[in-house]
């Protein structure tokens, strides 16, 4: 099950992958992850990936692509995957699929996570994200047992400085510009599943699953 989260950034892509990730035990493949695990961790890529981050402007195909085809040609991929945040470009599309079908394999969902722009900003603004493992809540919608704290690890919830209202209006023109083309592109590959990211974190679910199966 080869499946692409497509919508907005704070459209709900990342909760939805982690549990489409546990309930088909496929792994759970966010471009914004490892890239903040490398800026964490201070490696070259990092550096040269956190200079575009932190202005809201997408980190250069050229860095993203490789990583993402090394990535799910991994033998924990083999049953398939959920792509999170990549692709976001059509160069990226297009290479993703180019390096699936040397091995004549294809993408098969490609789920729009469908929320209004006006929304955006305040789910961006809500969102806080744990320092250690990733996990993310929002204040008002999907908070935590205790404020600040994670559930799962017990560490500290931060705002990322890339949530900053500024920041996510350049986020948000960014995507209209190069991501949003890619509901055409994989429309016209007919695989593009729409669904209401308006609703509660659980109907999204449901929403998804009687997509997939
Ligand atoms: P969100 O889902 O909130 O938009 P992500 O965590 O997916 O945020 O991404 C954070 C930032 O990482 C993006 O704003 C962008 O700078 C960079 N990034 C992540 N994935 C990609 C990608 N596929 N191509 C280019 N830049 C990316
Ligand atoms: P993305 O990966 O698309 O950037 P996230 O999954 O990180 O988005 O969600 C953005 C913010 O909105 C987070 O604070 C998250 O807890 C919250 N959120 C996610 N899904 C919903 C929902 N259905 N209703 C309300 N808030 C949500
Ligand atoms: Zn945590």
């Amino acid at each position: 099950m080869k499946i692409i989260m497509l919508g907005a950034p704070g459209a709900g892509k990342g909760t939805q992958a982690k549990q489409i990730a546990s309930k088909y035990d496929i792994p759970h493949i966010s471009t914004g992850d490892i890239f903040r695990a490398n800026i964490k961790n201070g490696t070259e890529l990092g550096m040269k990936a956190k200079t575009y981050m932190d202005k809201g402007l997408l980190v250069p195909d050229e860095l993203v692509v490789d990583l993402v085809v090394d990535r799910v040609a991994a033998k924990d991929c083999e049953k398939g995957y959920v792509l999170d945040g990549f692709p976001r470009t059509i160069p990226q599309a297009e290479a993703l699929d180019a390096a699936l079908a040397k091995n004549g394999e294809n993408v098969e969902f490609a789920i729009n996570v469908e929320v209004p722009d006006e929304n955006i900003v305040k789910r961006m603004s809500g969102r806080r994200a744990c320092v250690a493992c990733g996990a993310t809540y929002h204040i008002e919608h999907i908070p935590p047992k205790t404020e600040g704290i994670c559930d799962t690890c017990g560490k500290e919830l931060i705002l990322r400085d890339d949530d900053k209202p500024e920041t996510v209006l350049n986020r948000l023109n960014i995507y209209h510009e190069q991501t949003q083309p890619l509901i055409d592109y994989y429309n016209t590959k007919g695989i593009l599943k729409e669904v209401d990211g308006t609703k509660d974190m659980a109907d999204v679910f449901n929403e998804i699953v009687a997509i997939l199966g």
